[in-house]
């Protein structure tokens, strides 16, 4: 990632966040208490507060918003980049990934990760070994299911 620079402060990493909201027309809410993440980042806080982290994001797609707390490492840099990506990049949110009842097609689903992570990892300010941990853990969460 040679457009990459190798370090930015946290009040960079989350005004970078809220230029991209704006430049994409995400809206944003920064909680310092968000309470109401879907699943896939409520694996992520479980992950997060076993590892001593304490935030989250949320993206509420049907009306293009992103809810999260305050920035306070680079994996949730990263993976609020990556909830913007699944907004942003075209094939973030594919229309198959559900069906009527609401169950995963995971293989979909693993194309929207894909997909949104592709777009983080193209607008990020830097991509540390902490943003590319939290592709991994996300990115393993989803390859565990199709093994199953
Ligand atoms: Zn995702």
């Amino acid at each position: 990632m040679s457009n990459k620079r190798d370090s930015a402060t946290l009040i960079e990493l989350q005004q970078h966040i809220v230029d991209l909201c704006k430049a994409f027309d995400v809206e944003l809410v920064i909680e310092p208490t968000a309470t109401n993440a879907h699943a896939e980042l409520k694996r992520f806080v479980q992950m997060m507060v076993a590892s001593g982290g304490r935030q989250y994001v949320n993206a509420v797609k049907e009306e293009r918003r992103l809810v999260m707390m305050p920035i306070s490492n680079e994996m949730y840099y990263a993976v609020a980049l990556h909830e913007l990506g699944h907004f942003c990049h075209p094939g973030g949110r594919l229309p198959n990934s559900r069906d009527a009842n609401g169950v995963i097609n995971v293989k979909v689903a693993i194309e929207e990760e894909e997909n949104a992570w592709t777009w983080a990892i193209h607008h990020a300010l830097i991509w540390t070994m902490g943003c590319q941990d939290a592709l991994d853990k996300g990115m393993k969460s989803y390859l565990k299911q199709v093994a199953a």
